[in-house]
């Protein structure tokens, strides 16, 4: 069976490929080193002796390079959503955005969704599989390779709950900050969480504390948290306020919390205030975000004036907040808006056969 590139670091690569060939642990690394850093393969290259030709061509045999196909991309103005396809048929999706310092890469960890988020698009899906860390890894290696950006931050707030596949995207996210690969620092790549708080616990004690995460806290109260998200079903906001709090024990970790404005539901002042109280004592920046209107949806955005009075009392109450602009809407590439259509009806009919 083929090793394959992706879903490993250096040192695991270099470990399975000198097993499997009985010598060439140094070479290997070199190749791992030139496939991610360079995104090729050369067996002319430099750093290969005369001698070692045959080995590394040995190496490049027993390894799978192999990218899934790119099916769709799309446009709005700088921003470019692009689609993976698997052997399977199923895609996932990625968003490159261009941020004033640099290109901010938005990956998925899931097809679809099975947290049921109301507002968003990918949990009208419901769940079609987890992605493996070899596809979370090539929609960076893609970014990178294919559209030849310099990523910067990588941020999985694309389809899926990334701690509902907790060991494939701990493993992804080993490989992507493996320094003799892609080597992104931990710090340039954000967890986002709609708050699955017995993964969170295993994040804290497993995760290098520089990663970054984000908690989808999205309502001031289990009543209108409930309603939107049925995650706080089953863990509420005390339970996930409890594991916020463990979590800013460490000195270097702070919580992003997101929150998306929704007209009528969670944009109130009165929101705002008992929201401030909720993240009392949290080493938190919170990150307000409008709902992204679909058409005949049942939500809307809030007005600005009502988003920009929002920002302010959250300010005012001393929490380093960002209002979020909303690029790339219409292409479904905004915030919960990604989860093509044609893949729901790869469910229904999935479902239905
Ligand atoms: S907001 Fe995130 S967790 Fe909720 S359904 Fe959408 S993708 Fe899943």
């Amino acid at each position: 069976m083929l090793i394959s590139i992706f879903s490993h670091t250096a040192k695991e690569y270099a470990e399975l490929v000198s097993t499997k060939l009985g010598r060439g642990y140094s070479h290997a690394l070199k190749l791992y080193t030139d496939w991610f850093q360079r995104g090729m393969v050369n067996p002319e290259a430099s750093w290969i002796e005369p001698q070692a030709r045959a080995l590394v061509q040995e190496m490049i045999l027993a390894t799978d390079f192999s990218l899934p196909l790119k099916s769709e991309e799309k446009k709005a103005g700088d921003l470019i959503k692009f689609l993976l396809r698997f052997g399977d048929g199923l895609e996932s999706e990625s968003v490159l955005i261009p941020m004033q310092f640099g290109t901010t890469l938005c990956i998925s960890s899931q097809v679809g969704c099975r947290m049921g988020c109301s507002f968003c698009e990918t949990g009208k899906m419901g769940l079609l599989r987890n992605l493996s860390e070899a596809e979370i890894v090539s929609q960076v290696f893609c970014a990178r390779h294919i559209y030849g950006k310099p990523v910067r931050n990588i941020v999985f707030m694309g389809m899926g709950e990334p701690l509902d596949n907790f060991d494939a995207v701990m493993q992804a996210v080993k490989i992507l900050t493996c320094s003799s690969g892609l080597a992104f620092g931990p710090s340039r790549i954000t967890i986002s969480t709609s708050g699955v708080v017995d993964h969170m616990y295993r994040f804290m004690q497993e995760a290098d504390p520089a990663l970054n995460l984000a908690v989808s806290v999205n309502a001031p109260s289990d009543e209108i948290r409930s309603k939107i998200m049925p995650v706080n079903k089953k863990w509420n906001m005390a339970d996930l306020k409890e594991c916020m709090e463990e979590y800013c024990k460490h000195p270097r970790r702070q919580i992003l919390a997101e929150y998306v404005l929704i007209e009528g539901v969670n944009d109130s002042l009165s929101c705002a205030d008992l929201l401030a109280e909720y993240l009392q004592d949290l080493r938190v920046k919170v990150n307000l975000i409008p709902y992204n209107s679909q058409s005949r949806d049942r939500f809307s955005a809030p007005a600005l004036e009502v988003r920009e009075a929002f920002l302010s009392r959250m300010r005012e109450k001393g929490y380093q907040t960002l209002l979020r602009g909303s690029k790339g809407q219409n292409i479904m590439a905004a915030c919960g808006q990604l989860g093509n259509k044609e893949q729901r009806k790869k469910l229904l009919k999935l479902g239905s056969s």
